[in-house]
């Protein structure tokens, strides 16, 4: 096995000319207007290291919609300051089914498969709320202080062109509510889980943000976020349930934890050593990055940090 420190900054050009062949393949989401006017044509890789030094290719100094890539920040904040009992209103297991379905809710009393889900990460954000009283403000501020970039904010045009073709996700939320299984409004809710989609990063700031799933629980500034323990639970449901109903490829292939969104941003944690951030808008059909997918595939297999 590789003892040498690597280096990164080459080893992330080389997969970005690796992958160069499938930037702009596949479609970016076609159901929220403002996220399908983006230029297919970009590709960004970023990677944090423990000490929080960023290295990167590409695009990675680009802003793009992180979309449900914020369901692991916001998971982690909802343990941090609720604990465990969110387990009570939220499984752990795989769905097996796309992003947005309702189909198991009915037969699993309005409990959510997993936080990953559409209707998992409305029970989270619902819990953060409740915990909070600001949950999209407060998942803002934490994504600011963990990538040291004040300059994070929502996009408030794709927050309302969500909010316009959120028939879907309003509906998931009503049933949920019809089961007890909601302890907001509804409408409040929806507006700040629309915010949260909409936050705007880089992958350099996501790859920053996400250290402390890399160290353990402990956040940029060394203070404890979450015990050991949560922090390799977070790592667990991101590998299991992070990539929809591609999570058992996305695991064949990359062999790391890792969550993605409809913008064509993905994280991905090598547990100990370092945070991943790739964005390429173009979406395969389960609504996960082509390239992106690609470079991290390309990634573990030349440097042999997967967690396997
Ligand atoms: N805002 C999107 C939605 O709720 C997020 C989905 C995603 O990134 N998979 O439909």
């Amino acid at each position: 096995m590789e003892t040498r420190p690597f280096d990164y900054a080459a080893l992330l050009e080389r997969v970005a000319a690796d992958v160069a062949p499938l930037v702009g393949s596949g479609t970016p989401a076609e159901y929220i207007p403002a996220l399908a006017s983006v230029d297919p044509g970009q590709f960004g890789m970023a990677l944090a290291d423990l000490d929080g030094n960023v290295y990167g290719a590409g695009d990675w100094r680009v802003p793009f919609s992180a979309q449900s890539v914020t369901k692991v920040f916001a998971l982690a904040l909802a343990l941090a300051e609720g604990g465990d009992s969110l387990w009570e209103r939220v499984g752990r297991e795989p769905s097996g089914n796309p992003f947005n379905s309702l189909v198991q809710l009915e037969y699993e009393n309005g409990i959510p498969r997993n936080p990953f889900i559409n209707a998992g990460a409305l029970v989270v954000t619902d819990r953060l709320q409740t915990l909070t009283g600001d949950a999209s403000s407060e998942l803002l501020d934490f994504l600011r202080q963990e990538s040291g970039n004040p300059g994070i904010g929502f996009d408030a045009e794709v927050a309302a062109s969500e909010h316009e073709h959120g028939d879907r996700n309003a509906a998931v939320a009503h049933f949920m509510a019809s089961y007890g299984n909601i302890d907001n409004p509804v409408p409040a809710l929806l507006d700040h889980y629309f915010w949260q989609c909409s936050i705007e990063m880089s992958c350099a700031d996501l790859a920053l943000a996400g250290g402390f799933l890399a160290r353990h629980g402990l956040r940029a500034d060394g203070s404890r976020l979450l015990t050991r323990s949560e922090a390799k639970q977070i790592n667990a449901v991101m590998l299991t349930c992070g990539t929809y109903d591609a999570a058992g490829e996305f695991a064949y292939r990359v062999g790391l934890p890792g969550k993605s969104g409809v913008g064509g941003g993905i994280v991905a944690v090598v547990p100990g050593r370092c945070t991943l951030a790739v964005w390429s808008p173009g979406l395969d059909a389960q609504g996960n990055s082509v390239a992106g997918v690609a470079a991290l595939d390309r990634f573990t297999t030349l440097t042999g940090l997967s967690i396997f």
